[in-house]
């Protein structure tokens, strides 16, 4: 199936790894020109590398903290008019929000809410007057199904999902849609990451702890980003214009509520 949407620039935040290299590997797949941005030279180098020989694409870099505003502007200066922005950063860590002090909060705020707020804005007129646009905030199956431990999750991206409700049904008339993404648990570093810090104790292994937390979940497995970014292509392509405002939880089917 082709989307329709060869030729348009993507601007993909946080996308040297995990998530948002998926979407940036799908989207130039399609043809889109990728613009990746990320905080270290290093691993985005790598990540164009695998995308351009994968797909042949376009791919260029911005190295830059998205949660800041130079690093949004380094990532605006590589890709100043994207058709497909997608918005993601860094997850907040876990903990028990007695432990979080309120600047805990504003950095959870600076880079779950407001960095897509501030990109959403410095984009969303450009594809207005161009009459394509489409926007995906990365945000987390918390947003629905609340985990004690991601607090800071939780609380500020449910902000983010509340904007986007609103904005979402101004933007649509113009073939502009914002929809969120909701990630279960899939495997990437940061999921890996989590379990290793949890079992750093050694009551059981890693790879216990992992195969343990993949075989409850109703699929029985973690999500592959590939297929995370397959979903995400298709929501940017031509045939999305009518899907707007939604938020799409991919876990397996690890929520259980029926709306
Ligand atoms: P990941 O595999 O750890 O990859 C994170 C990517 O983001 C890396 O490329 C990293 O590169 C970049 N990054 C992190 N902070 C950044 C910043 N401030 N500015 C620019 N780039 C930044 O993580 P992931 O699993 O793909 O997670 C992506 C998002 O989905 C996170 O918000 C996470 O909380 C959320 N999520 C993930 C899961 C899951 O199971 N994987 C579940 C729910 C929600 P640098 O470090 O070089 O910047």
């Amino acid at each position: 199936m082709d989307l329709g949407i060869s030729g348009k620039r993507a601007l993909v935040c946080a996308a040297s790894k995990g998530l948002g290299k998926a979407c940036a590997m799908h989207l130039a797949r399609e043809g889109a020109e990728v613009t990746i941005a990320a905080r270290t030279l290093e691993s985005l180098e790598a990540a164009a590398a695998d995308i351009r020989q994968d797909s042949g694409a376009k791919v260029i870099i911005a190295v830059g903290d998205v949660a800041t505003e130079e690093g949004r502007q380094a990532a605006l200066a590589a890709c100043p008019q994207p058709d497909i922005l997608v918005a993601n950063c860094g997850g907040p860590p876990p903990g028990d929000f007695r432990q979080f002090s309120r600047d805990d909060w504003i950095k959870a705020f600076d880079a779950n809410m407001m960095s897509s707020i501030e990109l959403i804005k410095a984009t969303v007129d450009g594809m207005i007057a161009r009459k394509f646009g489409r926007i995906i905030n990365i945000t987390s199956a918390a947003v629905k199904n609340p985990i004690p431990m991601l607090a800071l999750s939780n609380g500020i991206r449910a902000g983010l999902t509340g904007f986007v409700a609103g904005l979402s049904r101004e933007t649509v008339r113009h073939n502009v849609t914002i929809n969120n993404l909701l990630p279960g648990p899939f495997d990437t570093d940061r999921l890996r990451g989590g379990f290793l810090a949890r079992t750093r104790s050694g009551a059981q292994s890693m790879e216990e702890a992992v195969a343990k937390a993949a075989a409850a979940n109703p699929a029985g497995r973690f999500g592959d980003p590939d297929e995370f970014g397959a979903t995400c292509a298709f929501l940017c392509s031509q045939y999305a214009g009518y899907i707007t405002g939604q938020n799409l939880v991919i876990d397996g089917g690890d929520y259980r509520g029926m709306l």
